[in-house]
């Protein structure tokens, strides 16, 4: 219910401010301040969640300014709708320019938008006929409702009103399962794919809501003073607008607020600077990166750590009962948990397992053949096992079947249906479900969060913000279902930690519950015992034996041919990328070919 106090107090303080306001001028910067916030918000979306830098905001601000003071002044069209219009422009932009920016990252990313800001720049100051260049457009209309004594408060409630919807959009996306999916884009693609996530789409989606955010700024900016010029669109704009987003704190929903305060009375106060003003930034921005990282919020955090620590509790009592981990206590227990009424809703309900053939797979990297007309069938409810030395090209074979490399040639199908040519995330969402050998967790999150991003949403976008706003019972069935997953591999009690916190065991187990609140139908498991001590790997088999009886299809990819053994109906043998043998474990463990090869390496399969 907190939240919603905020927001009403954050209503009454708008309300109040003009009229407590000491004179015209902190009206004004009250002004500025709530549209620069939304700017800020809108870079933080982009950058702190999704992990997509953009040296162009300025660009989709200036785009929204020039957008509606045209449309409303040249064109004299009604104020509001030049300024949807406006928005609509940015947003549209931003879209194209996300699209276009999909196949870069980083530092190309980076400059590909510095590129477009530019373009945007020095289009305002050359098309004199449309934007009045640097000698700017006049009379562009106020937000003053007709009453011109009165229209800086009127144009500071709506600033301040649109800022507030920006925040409640923000700290949706925070608290949602939008923010759940932004981070694992952000910290791995091709895991967000493996989860069934179009990721070009999330991330144009996120450019453009981004860029829009930025435009409404733009907006605004353009009809507070009746008059915009070139100058005020310049890079100093979009460094202005990333040190706020990176001063207030990366990543956090609350961190735009306090970037955007600081970053306008760092303007304040060294306007009068002009010549040093753009390196004065700079050192800002470096100190803030070297002294608190985490930015001003991560700061006001830690001041008032204590009282936080006492409201994190999210996770029912019963989860506090908590087991000692993946030890002998949990494999004492386990025949009682394989009956107990509470299991997961996703292990009950698991689909049937699916049958999936792969068929003359060739796959090599430049010159390296990594797996050489390799066939393998899993049938349903089995557990196949692909082992063979390092380098044999297991991991390779199953990147390919996840549909996250694309193999030369080679057919692989789903219940008799070709999703050779599928992408990653439409595999998923048929059912195929995997872990990785080098785990893939996301670390800004709670274990929770974590294996909730494996459950597919229950409820329309509508309704999930309804139920958020409403406040209470937001993702509680989801919450319920991901510790139910926790419960049943035994570590309910990690609910709440964070993947860093966690013993390697564990780290493995919560990869697991995440792929199993997938609700797989094919499980692909990439070495989930490497690295685990004995009773950690009794555990892992133990459960891959129960998902087994349930009716999931697994195939197993192995280093350790002992672990194997015990539960696999069938196996394959790679070595070099071919196939040398294939059976059942004790046909296999017979046959000549492998004892050789596993005879080279008999040190690193042990
Ligand atoms: P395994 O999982 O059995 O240890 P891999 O599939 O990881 O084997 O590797 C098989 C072969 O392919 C190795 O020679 C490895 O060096 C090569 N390889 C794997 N991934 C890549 C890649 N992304 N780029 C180039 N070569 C790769
Ligand atoms: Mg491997």
């Amino acid at each position: 219910m907190n939240r919603q106090i905020g927001y009403l107090l954050a209503v009454a303080v708008a309300a109040a401010f003009p009229f407590i306001a000491p004179n015209a001028f902190f009206v004004h910067l009250g002004q500025l301040f709530a549209y620069t916030a939304i700017a800020v918000i809108g870079l933080n979306l982009l950058l702190g969640l999704s992990g997509q830098m953009s040296l162009g905001h300025g660009g989709f601000y200036a785009l929204g300014a020039y957008g509606s003071a045209i449309l409303a002044t040249s064109l004299g069209w009604p104020l509001g709708i030049s300024m949807l219009a406006g928005v609509a422009v940015a947003l549209l932009a931003g879209m194209l320019v996300g699209i276009i920016a999909l196949r870069t990252r980083g530092l190309y990313l980076a400059m590909a938008t510095l590129a477009f800001g530019f373009i945007v720049e020095i289009a305002a100051q050359r098309w004199v006929g449309l934007t009045g260049g640097t000698m700017g457009l006049f009379g562009v209309p106020q937000l003053d409702f007709g009453d011109f004594a009165r229209g800086p408060t009127y144009f500071f409630w709506v600033a301040a009103g649109l800022l507030l919807l920006a925040q409640i959009l923000s700290d949706y996306i925070f608290d949602s399962s939008l923010g759940r999916r932004l981070r694992a884009i952000k910290e791995s693609e091709s895991f967000a794919r493996t989860i069934g996530l179009n990721v070009p789409v999330w991330r144009t989606v996120i450019f453009a809501v981004s860029a829009g955010l930025a435009g409404l700024a733009g907006v605004l900016f353009a009809h507070q003073s009746g008059f915009i010029s070139s100058d005020a669109f310049s890079i100093r704009l979009t460094i202005g607008l990333l040190i706020a987003t990176v001063i207030g704190g990366l990543g956090r929903s609350y961190g735009p607020l306090f970037g955007a305060a600081i970053l306008i009375g760092i303007a304040e106060t060294i306007a009068s600077l002009h010549q040093i003003g753009l390196m004065l930034y700079g050192l800002i921005l470096l100190a803030v990166l070297l002294v608190f990282p985490e930015g001003a919020i991560g700061l006001v955090e830690r001041l008032f750590g204590r009282m936080r620590m006492g409201k994190q509790t999210m996770v029912p009592a019963r989860a506090e009962q908590g087991r000692a981990g993946v030890t002998a206590q949990a494999l004492d227990t386990a025949p009682d948990r394989r009956t107990a009424p509470d299991l997961a809703p996703a292990v009950e309900t698991a689909r049937t397992g699916g049958r999936l053939e792969i068929e003359n797979i060739t796959k090599s990297y430049a010159g390296v053949v990594a797996l050489r007309d390799v066939s393998l069938v899993v049938e349903p409810g089995s557990v196949h096992a692909l082992i063979g030395p390092n380098g044999a090209g297991k991991s390779t074979f199953i990147n390919v079947v996840a549909g996250l490399y694309r193999a030369n040639s080679g057919t692989i199908r789903l219940d008799g249906a070709d999703i050779t040519s599928l992408p990653a995330h439409r595999r998923a969402r048929l059912g195929l479900a995997r872990t990785f050998q080098n785990l893939q967790l996301i670390q800004g999150v709670s274990v929770l969060d974590n294996v909730m991003l494996g459950l597919a949403p229950t409820r329309s976008l509508a309704a999930d913000l309804g139920a958020w706003l409403i406040g209470g019972t937001h993702e509680a069935p989801e919450q319920a279902e991901a510790l139910a997953i926790l419960e049943f591999l035994g570590i309910s009690h990690v609910a709440n930690l964070h993947p860093k916190d966690l013993a390697y065991g564990h780290r493995k187990l919560v990869e697991l519950a995440r792929a199993i609140a997938q609700r797989p139908r094919i499980m692909l498991l990439d070495e989930p015992v490497a690295g685990l001590n004995t009773q950690e790997a009794r555990e892992i088999a133990r459960v891959v034996g129960l998902l087994r009886d349930r009716g999931t299809s697994i195939l197993l990819v192995e280093h350790n041919m002992e672990f194997v053994m015990g539960i696999s109906d069938q196996v394959t043998v790679l070595d070099f990328g071919n196939r040398i043998a294939v059976g059942t474990p004790a046909e296999v463990q017979r046959n000549p070919e492998v004892i050789r090869a596993y005879l080279g390496v008999h040190e690193e399969a042990a």
